[in-house]
């Protein structure tokens, strides 16, 4: 396993000025079509992928398949009863049912497949490549996508932990006190010296309302031959509505790939990248010659002009909530932006593996 340490460079200062192949579209203005003979493999994710990034990194270099070096990578963190945002342990929707969002994209085989509101399946991105695979459709929802994995061979699983039951529980005795729900506190039960916000191991999560956790996994991967493919999955925003689909199933949204261009994936509030085609705007942005990095924050300065929501804004007038973009292009160079400061995002590349910071429109939040 290669060293994992923080590299200490920004992210604002990688790949800024790189020209990006443009397959055998015509070149655009100011945008070169270079594209390398020979590409160092690299692997972006969401900050919770600094496994996903180093097995994606490590199958391609082995000259596993792209698609199914990401699917791989992000599988550990959906079978990780430990991350609250993904999979298995994943926070459930408001009825305490735990219902998952997933999307690929295959580069080189121009491939896609999706499923929104899955139950009882640990692994949905393994299921969108078995949709992708396997059927003439790009996107499964619900009970449907369930009887499509289990005629897959995929098991049904409870999803939800003890840990993420406890927090659910602890949500809705505090939704209202107009209702019946009661929290320990109030009923006198509570343990001695306990209290309702514990160490839940949600520390990865983030709260795009200051008060909803929520999180996701995107890996993206491009291998030296060039090809990218890319892997987008969820349990989306705890306490949903029943049927809410985010963003991370929805191809152009929370994830995109051409493999002429590069690869794109978001975490953060989904309707707003839903709203805005996030990570296909990050691709064509690229495709027009910007660098990953600028690319990611255009296509955020387009969720900030979309949020007109009163609801949505803080005192400053801009979102009150955070999105979050990975970008590789076709020439390996990559990037990663938050519409507000101090995220962070896992990268593999060259035997490195570790923690970048993103880059970012506002300093912080109002
Ligand atoms: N993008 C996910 C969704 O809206 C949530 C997240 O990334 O935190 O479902």
């Amino acid at each position: 396993m290669s060293s994992r340490r923080d590299f200490l460079k920004t992210s604002a200062g990688v790949g800024v000025g790189a020209a990006v192949g443009l397959g055998s579209a015509q070149p655009l203005r100011g945008a070169p079509a270079v594209r390398k003979s020979v590409v160092v493999p690299v692997s972006v994710a969401s900050g919770n992928g600094l496994e996903a990034v180093e097995t994606a990194v490590r199958n391609v270099t082995q000259g596993g398949d792209t698609l199914d070096a990401v699917v791989e990578g992000v599988n550990i963190v959906e079978r990780d009863p430990g991350d609250a945002s993904v999979g298995f342990g994943g926070l459930p929707n408001l009825d305490g049912v735990v219902q998952l969002d997933s999307s690929v994209m295959h580069g080189p085989r121009r491939g896609a497949g999706a499923v929104a509101c899955i139950e009882g399946i640990k692994t949905p991105s393994s299921v969108a490549r078995d949709v992708m695979r396997y059927t003439d459709h790009v996107l499964l929802v619900g009970e449907g996508a369930q009887r499509f994995a289990l005629s897959m061979g995929y098991q049904l699983e409870d999803l939800l932990t003890e840990r993420s039951r406890r927090r659910w529980i602890d949500w809705r005795a505090t939704m209202s006190d107009r209702d019946d729900y009661l929290t320990l506190e109030e009923t006198g039960h509570a343990a001695p010296g306990s209290s309702r916000q514990e160490d839940y191991g949600l520390g990865i999560l983030d709260s795009h309302d200051g008060v909803r956790p929520q999180g996701t996994i995107n890996c993206n991967v491009i291998n030296s031959d060039g090809d990218l493919s890319g892997v987008t999955t969820t349990s989306g925003l705890a306490w949903k509505v029943p049927g809410r689909v985010g963003d991370s199933p929805i191809v152009g949204a929370g994830l995109y790939v051409d493999n002429d261009v590069g690869a794109c994936g978001s975490t953060g509030r989904g309707e707003a990248v839903i709203k805005t085609c996030g990570s296909h705007s990050v691709v064509e942005l690229m495709r027009a010659g910007m660098s990953p990095t600028d690319a990611c924050l255009e296509a955020l300065r387009r969720i900030v002009t979309f949020t007109v929501e009163p609801r949505l804004r803080n005192a400053e007038g801009r979102p009150s909530f955070n999105v979050n973009y990975y970008a590789i292009n076709k020439n390996g160079e990559y990037g990663g932006a938050a519409i507000y400061a101090g995220g962070r995002y896992a990268v593999c590349r060259d035997g490195e593996t570790g923690h970048e910071d993103l880059a970012y429109l506002f300093e912080r939040r109002g």
